[in-house]
This record gives structure tokens, C-alpha cells and sequence, in this order.
């Protein structure tokens, strides 16, 4: 890897992020939370409470994980549990645990956290989208066809890419592109002639000669114009290289869609021209008598569109620019809906943000029909439908897994028994034990609290002991935990009391960097789902937040996909065993997270796996890329690891010119460095 080049990299992406929590997103995260609650009553109005999550028995099956976890809910036919309580990953013909996956990794020494991308995952949905655009065409009777673009902002992973070319070639699946990198990445990756280029974004001369290249290699190369300035040195590249270029134009839609991303759309978008700057256009382009490259008509209605009256609504606008353009004379093709598909991270199939109330044959179907009706009123010939799917395309077939290192629990510690010389407080919180029942629940709850802040107050003022404030703390907490269990069984819940679970949560500590990893889930607060990968067939007996290993208090997952449209505030998870890993998993992080990702406290890249599951059984490792070092992560803040190196020789050759150390210490001081820089930037278990 360039280190060079990836430092700048971090360095404009670190900005990315934090803008996005500052600027772009402050009022998403009301929003979502409002819109949780809504879809919660929503949901909890339509569906009665399934049998299988009233969970009182001993008695725990890998069913009753399948539902609390809701992997058949999110996991788009993708996941599953085994008989053996592991999680799988499958598609039509092939199936493999995910557990065997970390096995072979731990094998050939590669730790986690691992990112684990399942190519047959990428494969089949890449397929699933075009053949359920093909069937929706076949059954409108509609007299076109579907082509797809791959977006390669929303994972630009070479790997990714290579692979989304590879599985899209046989039907002619192109890229979208808003950038001279990402350009100069479709034209070195795509292969099948007649492919689809999207040029979104700002474009220079460079860019255009590039794209013009791209016509003349085979390729269907579209300039979309996001303002008419462009049109000009458009029109001056494709002169002096006599290459006649294909135009696109982008509209503002005025509808404006729900959903995290709907600023894409509406008045106020950024891109699109507005309907005098169209009219501009096609006058400019008559009078250079270049009105037949116009042939695509773009719009982009935002990402993630949870509910898909707004799809039909946007398509419905866009429809009559392009019949429009028709009667000016442009000579269009292409009518192109941009992305907007979403995934339903929860599986709540509602309108809530991070969801969707639509499958993926619902949206071909909507738009085809949508298509035809408005087009055929017209009189319009069909053009050819384009979509911009990146998430839906990519966001299933990566796996964020680690290990949890260390868990906190609120259970209290050692509880001596009452005797005669103990502190008045003590004794008074045993008190409190005599009157615990559900009529006396807020009273003792009230006593707990000022008892323990009391002797909070006498060990400040050097009243009370260590040993003392200690019982104190620890009887508050054993109080707490039985007045949870008598808040359970109660009809109404004083509202002091709400909540009391959640407060009590134990937190575990995962081997990860949220801020790496996951970076929509602290900036956006993107809900995804999360589930230990195996100990299914057991119960999970204990509540919990998840806190990364960046020591940041924003570092933390408190929020997860519930069930009943519910965001819930912990997760159910299994007590750790001793000298045995626990793996959770994290899904549906295939989109947007990798090149957001920062290098906050410096962790890095993580390791990533790329696997193919064989229907045969098993897997292959198809690609291992190692995440960054120790020296990898300090060349990016611009730290020259050799100079690190020679400076800490000298320090040490110091000490031992000073007598702190011998020469073989001084060696050894040396590894112990040298080792670390090369090491990995996570949480090592010693061997
Ligand atoms: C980001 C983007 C997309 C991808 O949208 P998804 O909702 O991820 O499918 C498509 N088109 C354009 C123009 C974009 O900016």
C-alpha cells in the first residue's frame, strides 16, 4: 500500500465524518429516534406479540435466537443459525458458519476485528437486481431494457470493485463515477463494450477527455451535466478530439423523500439544474446543433427512501421533464432513476429511516409500471431504465467480527453479613430489604438513593472509609437489581423506575474501532444489526452495551435493531466463559463504512477476508489483506517509523551508557519495539 497516498486519504476523510456529524446530520438523530417511536407504535398497534419472544422457560432453541435476533428479518435470505447455535452465511446452493470462517483466520494467524466479505453475498445480489428488473419488464410487457450502475463511491475497495465487474459483466452492469479517480477506475477495471459509464459531478477537461476516451474504447460513456457550464468545454474537448460526446442531464426533483438522506432532492439540492437552467441548455445545445447527444435524463432522489410512495412520486416528476425534452427534440434513451434503494437494517419492513416498506420486486415492479403507464400516455417510445443501486448491492455481503475483551458488569460485589459494628448506613440500607415489594417500589428506590449518596457525602468529607462507601455501593446496586426484577412483573412502571434495566446494562468492550469500523453508527446513529456469530442454542442471559476499545465516550453501540419496530437500548448477549473467545458480529456493513472510517486514537484498517463459500461445502480464501501496522497508521499522521526507530536506539543506548540497562536489555527493549511497529493496531492475544 502507497502510504503516502493513503495518508492523504485518512486525512480528507477524517473531515468528511466530522463535518458529517456537525453539519449535515444534527437533526437526524432526533429524527430517527422520533421516527423510532412512531414505527414502534405503528408496528406494536398491527402485529400481536409472537409467542417465541415471551421467553421464560430454561429451555433455549437456535429458533428462538433465529427470532430474537432477527436474522431472517434483516438478513435478505443471506443468514441463518445452524442446529450446532452458529451463524451461516448462504446463498442458493451454498452455505458455510461464520464461526469456521474465524477458525481458518485464527489458523493462518490473522486476528480479529476482521472484515468479512462473502463474494457469493455480492454475487447473488447483483444478480437479484437485474433479473428482478428483467421480470418486471417481461411482465409490463415494457419495450426496453434495465442496465445498472455500480456507484464506486459507496465502497471503493479495489477488491469490491474488481469483483462487482467481474459479477455484473454478463449483464453489461457499468459504473457510476463523480471523480477523475473513480473514472480512471472504470476504465481500467470495466471489460464488456457497450457498458454503462455515468459521469456525475463536477467535471474538468481531464475528466472529459477520459470519458471521451471511454466512447471510443466501446463503452457508453454519459456526461451528466450538473450545471451548464460544463457544456462549453464539453463541446471544446469533443471538437478537438472529433469524438461525439453523450449528454446527460440531471434534474432537481421538488418532491422531497423521507428518509437520513432526502437533502439530495427537494428545492435546495445541491445538484440538478433547475427548469430555466434546462431550457438554457437545450437552447445552447440547438445552436451548436447538438441537441441529439442529449440521451440520458438523470435524477437522484436521495438514499436509503424508506417508503415507496415517494420513489413513485419522484418518478412521476421526472417522467415529464423527459417527455418534455422529447418535444424539444433532445434525443433521448435513457431515463436514469439514480440510487435511493434501501435496505432494511431492521427488518421492520415500515417507513421508519433504516428500513423500507417495500421488497426489491415491489420497486422494479413500481418503476417499470410507472414507466410505462406515464410513457405510454405520451406516446413516448420506452427508453432504456438505468438505476444507481449501491447499498442494496453491496451493503449484505460484509461482516464487521470480533472478539469481546472484557465485560463490566453492575452486579454487586461481596455483600458481608449484618453485624453488630457496622456503619448506621449500612445497617440502614438492610432496612430497606423488609419493605421491597411492588406497592413500596419508588419508596425503597427513593431510600437507596439517599442512603448511598449520603455515605458518598461522608467519605468526601473523610467520614467514611473505603471499605465502608464500598458496602454502601454494593447494596445500592444489589437493591437496584431486585427492585428491576419487581419492576418487571408490574402492570404500570413509576416512571423514576423506567428504564432502571437499561441503567444496569453491562457493557462489553469489543475489539474494535467504532470510528474505524463503523462511522455511520456514531455519526448518523445508523442502526445496524448485531448478533453473536455462535452459542446460539444457548440463552442469552445477559443485557448489554457494546463500548469499542478507543477509551472515546462516544466510542459505544446503545442503541439496536429490536423487535416490534422497537430501537432497543440493550442487547441480549451470552455470559463470557472463561478462556473461550466470544464473537459478535456486525451486518449489513458493506456500504459507506470503509472509506468513512477514521483513524481516531490511531487504530486502523482492519484485517479483511474475503471468502467464497464452494457448494460443495466449506470455503476458499480468495483474498486476505492485512490491516494496517503500527507504522502503517503512524505514516499517515506523517511519522517516519525509521527515525522512530533510530531515536529509540539512541535513548536506549543512553540508559545503558548510564548503567540503567545491560547491552542484552537494550536488546530486548529493541525487539519489543521493533515487533510493535509491525504489529497490529487491535487488542493481541498473547500466544
Ligand atoms: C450516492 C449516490 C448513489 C447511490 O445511492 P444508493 O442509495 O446507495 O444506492 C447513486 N447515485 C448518485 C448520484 C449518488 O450520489
Amino acid at each position: 500500500m502507497n502510504a503516502a497516498k493513503k495518508s492523504a486519504d485518512k486525512t480528507v476523510n477524517t473531515r468528511a465524518a466530522k463535518t458529517g456529524k456537525a453539519g449535515k446530520h444534527p437533526s437526524a438523530k432526533q429524527q430517527t429516534k422520533q421516527q423510532a417511536k412512531q414505527a414502534a407504535k405503528q408496528l406494536a398497534k398491527q402485529q400481536p406479540k409472537p409467542a417465541s419472544t415471551r421467553r421464560h422457560s430454561g429451555e433455549w432453541s437456535t429458533e428462538q435466537s433465529l427470532d430474537l435476533y432477527g436474522f431472517e428479518r434483516w438478513g435478505n435470505d443471506y443468514f441463518s443459525v445452524s442446529k450446532d447455535g452458529n451463524v451461516t452465511a448462504r446463498t442458493l446452493n451454498a452455505q458455510v458458519e461464520l464461526i469456521d470462517i474465524v477458525n481458518g483466520m485464527l489458523e493462518r494467524d490473522m486476528q480479529m476485528p476482521v472484515l468479512l466479505r462473502i463474494e457469493n453475498i455480492l454475487d447473488a445480489q447483483i444478480k437479484r437486481l437485474n433479473m428482478a428488473f428483467r421480470e418486471a419488464i417481461a411482465s409490463h410487457g415494457y419495450r426496453a431494457d434495465y442496465r445498472g450502475v455500480y456507484p464506486i463511491k459507496v465502497n471503493q475497495q479495489s477488491q469490491v470493485v474488481e469483483e462487482i465487474a467481474a459479477f455484473g459483466a454478463r449483464y453489461k452492469h457499468g459504473f457510476e463515477v463523480g471523480s477523475k479517480p473513480e473514472i480512471v477506475v472504470a476504465l481500467s477495471t470495466l471489460e464488456e463494450p457497450g457498458s454503462l459509464i455515468i459521469c456525475n459531478g463536477y467535471k474538468d477537461k481531464e475528466f472529459i477527455e477520459l470519458g471521451l476516451s471511454a466512447i471510443k474504447l466501446g463503452f457508453t460513456c454519459v456526461f451528466v451535466v450538473e450545471t451548464p457550464s460544463e457544456i462549453p468545454s464539453i463541446i471544446e474537448c469533443s471538437r478537438r478530439t472529433g469524438i461525439e460526446p453523450i449528454i446527460g442531464v440531471r434534474v432537481k426533483t421538488t418532491a422531497s423523500v423521507g428518509g437520513h438522506w432526502n437533502s439530495t432532492s427537494g428545492d435546495r439540492s445541491v445538484f440538478g439544474l433547475t427548469t430555466s437552467q434546462l431550457v438554457e441548455l437545450v437552447d445552447l445545445l440547438k445552436a451548436e446543433n447538438m441537441l441529439h447527444c442529449l440521451q440520458l435524463l438523470h435524477c437522484h432522489l436521495g438514499s436509503q427512501i424508506p417508503d415507496i410512495k415517494d420513489i413513485r412520486s419522484g418518478i412521476t416528476e421526472v417522467c415529464r421533464y423527459y417527455a418534455d425534452l422529447v418535444a424539444e427534440g433532445a434525443a433521448l434513451k435513457y431515463i436514469d432513476l439514480g440510487g435511493g434503494l434501501a435496505v432494511d437494517y431492521t427488518g421492520w419492513g415500515s417507513t421508519f429511516g433504516q428500513s423500507r416498506n417495500y421488497s426489491l420486486n415491489e420497486y422494479c415492479d413500481d418503476i417499470v409500471d410507472t414507466l410505462k403507464t406515464t410513457f405510454d400516455s405520451y406516446g413516448i417510445e420506452h427508453p432504456t431504465i438505468v438505476t444507481e443501486s449501491g447499498r442494496a448491492t453491496i451493503a449484505y455481503s460484509s461482516i464487521l467480527i470480533f472478539n469481546v475483551v472484557d465485560t463490566t458488569t453492575f452486579e454487586p460485589g461481596h455483600l458481608p453479613a449484618a453485624n453488630k459494628e457496622e456503619h448506621s448506613l449500612i445497617s440502614s440500607m438492610r432496612d430497606i430489604y423488609a419493605n421491597l415489594n411492588e406497592s413500596h417500589v419508588q419508596e425503597c428506590y427513593n431510600d437507596a438513593h439517599y442512603y448511598r449518596n449520603e455515605a458518598r457525602e461522608l467519605f468526601r468529607r473523610g467520614q467514611l472509609n473505603l471499605r465502608t462507601r464500598s458496602v454502601c455501593e454494593n447494596l445500592f446496586l444489589d437493591l437496584l437489581q431486585k427492585i428491576t426484577l419487581i419492576t418487571k412483573e408490574m402492570e404500570r412502571v413509576p416512571s423514576d423506575l423506567e428504564g432502571l434495566d437499561i441503567s444496569l446494562a453491562d457493557i462489553y468492550y469489543g475489539n474494535f474501532s467504532l470510528f474505524q469500523s463503523l462511522p455511520d453508527s456514531w455519526a448518523i446513529d445508523q442502526l445496524f444489526p448485531i448478533a453473536p456469530i455462535h452459542r446460539l442454542n444457548e440463552k442469552p442471559t445477559r443485557k448489554a452495551v457494546i463500548a469499542d476499545i478507543t477509551c472515546d465516550s462516544d466510542g459505544k453501540i446503545d442503541e439496536f435493531v429490536g423487535d416490534e419496530g422497537e430501537v432497543a437500548r440493550v442487547l441480549p448477549l451470552h455470559e463470557l466463559r472463561e478462556n473461550e473467545e466470544y464473537y459478535l458480529g456486525v451486518f449489513l456493513v458493506g456500504a459507506y463504512q470503509e472509506t468513512l472510517g477514521d483513524l481516531h486514537n490511531l487504530f486502523g484498517d482492519t484485517n479483511v477476508v474475503s471468502v467464497r463459500i464452494k457448494s460443495e461445502g466449506g470455503y476458499d480464501f480468495v483474498k486476505e489483506i492485512q490491516g494496517d501496522s503500527i507504522a502503517d497508521v503512524l505514516s499517515y499522521v506523517e511519522y517516519y517509523p525509521k527515525e522512530m526507530q533510530e531515536r529509540h536506539r539512541n535513548t536506549a543506548e543512553r540508559a545503558v551508557r548510564e548503567g540503567r540497562i545491560t547491552a542484552r536489555e537494550r536488546q530486548q527493549i529493541i525487539k519489543l519495539f521493533t515487533d510493535s511497529l509491525n504489529g497490529y493496531t487491535y487488542f493481541e492475544k498473547e500466544d
